[in-house]
């Protein structure tokens, strides 16, 4: 159950200023980890205020020691997969060190702001990169209102598949083509069917955003090995935001066994992964099943994750157009929902993918499917915004959308906050969406 710790306490503060303001990202209870580079070298770097620790220059400061120092080692070379590999206590005992570091009133303070100039880098001197290689992707389905809308959108006589309320439905995604925030979408050409009922091919229209959480896998299970539910949250690294850019008219016509080239053209993430313990002050019960829906079996059901299997985290998309930008109109927040609007905890989809023996291992990814509610302001894509097309989207100034047109730019913002703790955020994940290609190429 949740043990917090002196990394939580509301009262620390930091002498790196910028992390003491109200509505930042990443104040002192955060501490995000994430790769960065500079000069062409990738390195990991943890986020505070406005600046990044370079964990490898507070190292060579003699900053960090015991089990702080074999983390920052593990993560030698420019991706954190060698530090999730180890568990969450090595992450924990970094953290531990850079929280006490970092405060206002650290007993280290004259050391750490001697070396000041070596170990913190200004976040807009650093370009982020992806935090670790990811070997494997997976992208789940767990919104009930997401699910049922996009059954209804399809005709379906019954929305929702019949196996959503007894496991966490999924399949498997591309982690080739996934990218850090900012990284440019450009717009796939494909095969789909046109509004006269022709198959054509070319740049695909109902260009679409999905706003999703994501999950990172620390310490791996070897094959042939389940997780047991009591045991998951030892296999959760930390979270990032997910945009599954998807191709709704390419997925609509392909779609037998399931997402393909409608998907696999490039999906964007929040560069920072939140750790699973940063995010222990925010914890909320599992969401509550409806007295007629399927009992849990017990593999899908324990106690600490019924207790404490969600998060308290609100999350908005956004949207800047071509138009607004050239008008220096501000972006339009579209979409304004909450983690509690999935059905399965990120507990019980590790553990449902790993139920079969499936081998999970250190950086995997696991998305959480679009984060729609009930509300209309909860849909968190624009099929779901426009009914399918059905009721333009109004973004002011006289525009609207049916679909995402070239030059627009989505951004994902998410932040956690519970009553009595200093509230944190992801940071950004943003993608602008550019023209496709010519074809042939
Ligand atoms: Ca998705």
């Amino acid at each position: 159950m949740k043990k917090l710790n002196a990394t939580h306490d509301p009262l620390r503060r930091s002498w790196v200023v910028s992390a003491n303001q109200p509505c930042c990202d990443f104040p002192i209870q955060n501490l995000p980890l994430g790769v960065f580079s500079i000069d062409g070298e990738k390195r990991a770097g943890v986020a505070i205020g406005d600046k990044v620790v370079d964990l490898q220059q507070a190292l060579h400061a003699g900053l960090l020691d015991g089990d702080a120092a074999v983390a920052v080692r593990a993560s030698e070379g420019g991706k954190l997969n060698g530090l999730m590999a180890l568990g969450n206590h090595y992450a924990s005992a970094l953290r531990a060190q850079l929280s006490d570091l970092l405060r206002s009133d650290s007993p280290r303070l004259l050391l750490a702001r001697e070396s000041e100039h070596l170990i913190l880098r200004a976040m807009d001197d650093v370009v982020m990169e992806l935090p670790c290689d990811i070997g494997d992707y997976t992208d789940f389905l767990t919104s009930l209102h997401h699910t049922e809308r996009h059954g209804r959108f399809k005709g379906l006589k019954d929305p929702l598949p019949p196996a959503f309320k007894s496991l966490p439905v999924a399949y498997h995604g591309r982690a080739s083509s996934i990218r850090a925030s900012g990284a440019k979408v450009i717009r796939p050409n494909g095969q789909y069917k046109n509004s006269q009922g022709e198959v054509c091919f070319g740049p695909a229209p109902m260009l679409d955003f999905e706003l999703e959480l994501a999950a990172f896998v620390a310490r791996g299970n070897p094959l042939s090995e389940p997780v047991a539910i009591r045991e998951v949250q030892d296999y959760i690294f930390g979270y990032c935001l997910l945009n599954d850019w998807s191709a709704k008219s390419i997925q609509w016509w392909e779609q037998v066994l399931g997402p393909f080239l409608g998907k696999n053209f490039v999906s964007s993430i929040s560069p920072w992964i939140v750790t699973t313990e940063a995010l222990l002050p925010f914890r909320l019960p599992a969401p509550p099943r409806a007295a007629a829906d399927p009992a849990l079996l017990p593999y899908l059901s324990g106690d600490e994750d019924q207790a404490e299997g969600g998060i308290d985290i609100g999350l908005e998309a956004w949207i800047s157009t071509s138009a607004q930008r050239s008008e220096q109109r501000p972006a339009v927040r579209i979409t304004q929902t909450h983690l509690k609007n999935l059905y399965w905890t990120f507990g019980q989809m590790l553990t449902h993918h790993a139920s079969n023996g499936c081998n999970l291992r250190a950086g995997d990814l696991i998305g959480s499917g679009t984060i729609s509610g009930e509300s209309n302001l909860t849909r968190a894509c624009i099929t779901e915004l426009t009914n399918a097309g059905a009721d333009p989207l109004p973004l002011g100034g006289g525009e609207f959308r049916l679909a995402l047109e070239d030059g627009d730019e989505i951004i994902l913002m998410a932040r956690a906050a519970h009553a009595g703790a200093v509230s944190i955020g992801f940071g950004e994940c943003r993608g602008r969406i550019f023209p496709a290609r010519d074809w042939p190429v």
